[in-house]
């Protein structure tokens, strides 16, 4: 499972790496990344309540291809 933050849409909200902080972290822009790739199997469910509690809708959830 790949994450990704489209930073064009991220409002910086500080949201994701709540949830999910193995993924997600703030960077000096204020705005997220999706910095572990791929997301470990420990926390796809962590990384999907990130994607659907994110406020901006910018965190897409891929499978692996
Ligand atoms: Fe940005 Fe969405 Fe993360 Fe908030 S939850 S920091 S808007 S990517």
């Amino acid at each position: 499972m790949i994450a990704e933050v489209d930073k064009g849409e991220c409002i910086g909200c500080e949201s994701c790496p709540a949830f999910c902080p193995e993924v997600f972290k703030m960077e000096n822009d204020g705005l997220a990344v999706a910095y572990t790739n791929p997301v470990p199997s420990d926390c796809e469910e962590a990384a999907k309540e990130a994607a659907e509690g994110c406020p901006a809708h910018c965190i897409s959830i891929k499978d692996e291809d």
